[in-house]
Formats: C-alpha cells, sequence, structure tokens
C-alpha cells in the first residue's frame, strides 16, 4: 500500500491507494497550525499498518537539497505558523518507511506527467494559476531542480499596457503571481475571481501574463507539453486568451507543438497532487 500527503496552504489532503496509484481512502481538512495539521495526519495513516512508503508534495517554498539543513523544511512561506517547519522531520519521527518530499507542483507534475495530460510526453511543465501561481518541470522523468525547487510563479513580466496594477506578492509585487493568482484578480476589480463576468477586460489581461510565463519557459526549456492548472483556469476565457497571446509573442520565432496540444489542462483534476505523491512513494520501492 501506498501513503501521500498534499499539503496546501488552504488544506490538506491525505490518502492511500495501491500500487496502479487507485485511491483507496482519502481524507482533507484545512491547513491550520503544525501541531493540529500533524495530529490529523497521524490520526489517519495510523489505521493503516501495510503502507510500504509515503510521498509528500507540499506548498512551499521548501527544503529540498538533501544536504543542506534545511532538508524537509518548509521554509520561506507566508503562513508565519509553518515558517521554518520541519515537516518532513516530523513525519519520519512517527512512521518508519521511506518518505518522498517535493514541491505540491512538483507532486501535481508527477501524477500529469505519468497518468494525466503529460502521459504520452518525454516532458512537461505543471502550473497552477490559485491562489498563488507555481510551477513544477519533468524531463526525462525527473524533476528540473538544483540548489533548490524551480519558483515558476515569481518571475518579473512587463505589465500589459492597459494595467497600471503593480500587484500582490509581497516581495517582488508585480511578477507573475502579483499580476495574475486569484488574490491579484480580486484586488484589481473587488470581487472574487469567481464571480467576474466572462466578459471582464481583466481576463485578457491573465492570459496576456501567463502567456508571457509560457513564453519564458518555452525559452528556457523548451518542454513538449505545458498544462495549466488552479481555480483561475475554471475560467474557460483564460485558456483561449493565454493561446492566442503566446502564438503571437512567440512571433514564430522557433517551433513548438501546435498550440492546442501544447497548451492544455490537466486531466487528472483534483486528483494530480496527491496522485503524484503515490506515485513519488512507489519510485522509491
Ligand atoms: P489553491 O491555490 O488555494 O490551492 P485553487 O487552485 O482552487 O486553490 O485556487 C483558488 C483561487 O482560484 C481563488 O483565488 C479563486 O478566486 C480562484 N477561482 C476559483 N474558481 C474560479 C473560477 N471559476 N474562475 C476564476 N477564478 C476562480
Ligand atoms: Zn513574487
Amino acid at each position: 500500500m501506498l501513503a501521500a500527503i498534499e499539503a496546501g496552504g488552504t488544506k490538506f489532503v491525505c490518502a492511500v491507494g495501491d500500487h496502479q496509484f487507485n485511491i483507496i481512502d482519502r481524507t482533507s481538512f484545512p491547513t491550520t497550525y503544525p501541531e493540529e495539521t500533524m495530529a490529523k495526519i497521524i490520526g489517519f495513516f495510523d489505521a493503516y499498518d501495510e503502507i510500504e512508503a509515503m510521498g509528500i508534495g507540499s506548498f512551499g517554498p521548501i527544503g529540498i537539497n538533501q544536504h543542506a539543513s534545511n532538508y524537509g523544511y518548509i521554509t520561506s512561506t507566508p503562513k508565519v505558523k509553518w515558517r521554518n517547519y520541519n515537516f518532513l522531520g516530523e513525519m519520519k519521527k512517527h512512521y518508519q518507511f521511506p518518505i518522498g518530499w517535493t514541491t505540491d507542483v512538483n507532486a501535481a507534475c508527477l501524477g500529469e506527467y505519468h497518468l494525466g495530460s503529460g502521459k504520452d510526453k518525454h516532458s512537461c511543465i505543471y502550473l497552477t494559476v490559485g491562489t498563488g501561481v507555481g510551477g513544477g518541470a519533468i524531463f526525462n522523468g525527473r524533476f528540473i531542480e538544483g540548489f533548490g525547487h524551480a519558483e515558476m510563479g515569481h518571475i518579473i513580466l512587463r505589465n500589459h499596457s492597459a494595467d497600471p496594477f503593480q500587484g500582490v506578492c509581497p516581495y517582488h509585487g508585480n511578477c507573475l503571481e502579483g499580476l495574475a493568482s486569484g488574490p491579484a484578480i480580486e484586488k484589481r476589480v473587488g470581487v472574487k475571481a469567481e464571480e467576474l463576468d466572462k466578459n471582464h477586460q481583466v481576463w485578457e489581461m491573465i492570459g496576456h501574463y501567463l502567456a508571457q510565463a509560457l513564453l519564458n519557459y518555452t525559452l528556457i526549456l523548451r518542454p513538449e507539453r505545458i498544462i495549466l492548472g488552479g481555480g483561475v483556469m475554471n475560467q474557460s476565457k483564460v485558456l483561449t486568451c493565454v493561446k492566442k497571446e503566446f502564438a503571437l509573442m512567440l512571433a514564430g520565432y522557433v517551433d513548438t507543438p501546435e498550440v492546442d496540444e501544447y497548451i492544455v489542462l490537466p486531466s487528472l483534476g483534483n486528483n494530480a497532487g496527491i496522485t503524484g505523491g503515490l506515485i513519488l512513494a512507489h519510485q522509491l520501492l
């Protein structure tokens, strides 16, 4: 039996699954503070004594360098109670089985790469556009990472010519997350993104920013597929705008797959991250 945790800034999902990555049981609860959350995690997994390995995909930034002192920690998160929290270390105090540790978006990327929208490709990027913006990349089965993990949501972009908004990122102001996350949309227009009319001008701006980001990822990494998930992508106008703007900005400079094949939605839906966690666990066996 395999176990997985999707540790999100809003909620935690815990699941156990079989070796075919079918989910056998799952639970979820709001992200509060570490001690309470940890008790709920352990309460769920302690009911299963056949767990062989676990995969965790966590919100971050997190320490992923096995040789660094902060390996396994949630590090500089705006969620103060979770800052510098040794999440993996706490889990290892309770469980003897191997535990894989990566970012929430890398886990979702892994799920989509093996079983979802990336399954026929050797490389893909997964970007979530939600409360935050973050991305993971897998090339030939391996995460792209080095000194740390990627932070694809915090790249600096040019403002849209009709958008004076200075952004909501506490670190960079108008980085991608500062301009195109759900909270950035809400701050600009004064209503929640999900309540905003399809014809509002802001959707074209969001498409414009995501297209700039995808252009940068394309030029740096040349992936075979880019998968766009997260709550903001529920507004179908965004995907249409991204594809149109992307093609304009690329201006035929290099070849990419045909745009409808290249920029796609996830096919595992809400299960991408937890499925990726099960795959990460399986890789440890
Ligand atoms: P999280 O990022 O917290 O894991 P989500 O990926 O669901 O969660 O993203 C939540 C964000 O997505 C919120 O800012 C919300 O306003 C926005 N959102 C949710 N539904 C929609 C929708 N239908 N259209 C546009 N934005 C949406
Ligand atoms: Zn930023």
